[in-house]
């Protein structure tokens, strides 16, 4: 029997996971989608709509009365209404639950022996005070729910930002976590299916600006040992998460080259999206095998390749000139959204190595030239 499939969030990441779905139209009737956008990005490729918020109760049940199973793209669904629904829900809301509150995640990491950064549940400023006596300093203080691309995380280096810091979250529930200095950021795409199988994907390399994914290369310039580590620990992770579908494991390798994770995201992941055409299963279509509890893909990297996300530039909001781009072996994605704001992601490229001829530094070199032609400019 087809499935018809309903997805909490329709950017990008819906976008992409849309197209895949159409794509397995063996196992997939239609796409509802429910986004706050009108027109939102998988909309613009065929999913059928309901505008809502993600958190809306009646917006979610609408969606559930057209679906067979639910994903979603952002782990801020409301997880009290997502449990009482009919519809199967995939990942299942008890994993998006531990996921969602970063104190959780990082208690759930910890107790399952997997390694992590130290950190506190912080309660009071004396309480900031205190754990970071402990911790010694630079530490970071995060909020512990809704924060994406690092907007909630405030970093203190020196004991005077202490005040500050506690009130710039302004009342919201924190945690704290010794900053690491790391040598690379890196990531591991993970897929385990509803029958338990688990897949996962190359480590990757990922370069941050300003706390959004600028740049990942895949695969990450690391040695064997930590390779893997961070396959062993992805692995892990996925075991000890029992949920089903792709899952973004993003970690830190340390100057010993010791591998912390930062952060697990139940959805396809940006540093995923090289998969598009570096894999021979994209993670769009890897997280609907595992929804639905086909056998996994091969995660198998046939090209090197270097994806950069395209990003709203600073002090401009408003609609911008069409971006186009044809060379071989570059792949260019935009994901349709009308309005350009600073930092939103508004495409990517890949950079794939067909001939496996080039190094990534030629990759890198390529990359840089390509953002000056994609830029985003008033229309
Ligand atoms: P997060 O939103 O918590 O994933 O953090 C966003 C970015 O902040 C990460 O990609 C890192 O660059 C940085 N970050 C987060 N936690 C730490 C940490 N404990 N030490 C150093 N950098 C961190």
């Amino acid at each position: 029997m087809k499935n018809r499939l309903g997805i909490i969030g329709g950017g990008q990441l819906g976008m992409m996971i849309t197209e895949a779905a159409q794509n397995l139209s063996g196992e997939i009737s239609e796409i509802t989608v429910l986004d706050p956008t009108e027109n939102c990005s998988a909309a613009q490729v065929g999913a059928k709509q309901i505008v809502g918020d993600f958190k809306d109760e009646l917006a979610i049940l609408k969606l559930a009365e057209q679906s067979d199973i639910i994903t979603y793209e952002i782990e801020s669904g409301n997880t009290d209404v997502l449990s009482k629904l009919k519809a199967k829900i995939e990942p299942s809301p008890s994993t998006l639950g531990i996921i969602q509150d970063k104190l959780s995640q990082k208690t759930f990491l910890s107790e399952n022996e997997l390694p992590v950064s130290e950190f506190y549940e912080i309660t009071s400023l004396d309480d900031l005070r205190e754990k970071i006596n402990e911790l010694g300093l630079p530490v970071l203080l995060k909020s512990r729910r809704d924060a994406y691309d690092g907007r909630g995380n405030f970093k203190i280096t020196s004991s005077d930002e202490i005040e500050k810091a506690y009130q710039y979250f302004d009342g919201k529930s924190l945690m704290v976590e010794k900053f690491v200095n790391f040598k690379m950021e890196v990531s591991v795409i993970a897929a385990r299916n509803t029958k338990g199988e688990i897949a996962t994907y190359p480590l990757v390399e990922n370069i941050h600006e300003n706390n959004i994914l600028k740049i990942t290369i895949a695969p990450a310039r690391v040695s064997e040992n930590v390779i893997k580590n961070a396959g062993e620990i992805a692995k892990k992770t996925m075991q000890v998460l029992n949920g089903a579908g792709v899952f973004g494991i993003e970690m830190f390798v340390d100057q010993d080259d010791k591998i912390l994770i930062n952060e697990i995201a139940p959805r396809v992941h940006n540093s995923g999206h090289h998969t598009l055409q570096s894999c021979k299963t994209s993670q769009f279509e890897q997280h609907l095998r595992a929804i639905l509890g086909l056998k996994l893909g091969s995660t198998e990297l046939v090209h090197k390749t270097v994806m950069c996300n395209i990003l709203g530039p600073d002090g401009f909001e408003g609609k911008y000139k069409p971006v186009e781009l044809e060379k071989d072996g570059v792949y260019l994605k935009m994901y349709g959204k009308d309005i350009s704001k600073p930092q939103r992601k508004i495409g990517h490229f890949n950079i794939v190595d067909l001939s496996d001829t080039k190094d990534v530094s030629e990759l890198l070199q390529m990359a840089d030239e390509i953002k000056n032609i994609v830029t985003i400019s008033p229309l």
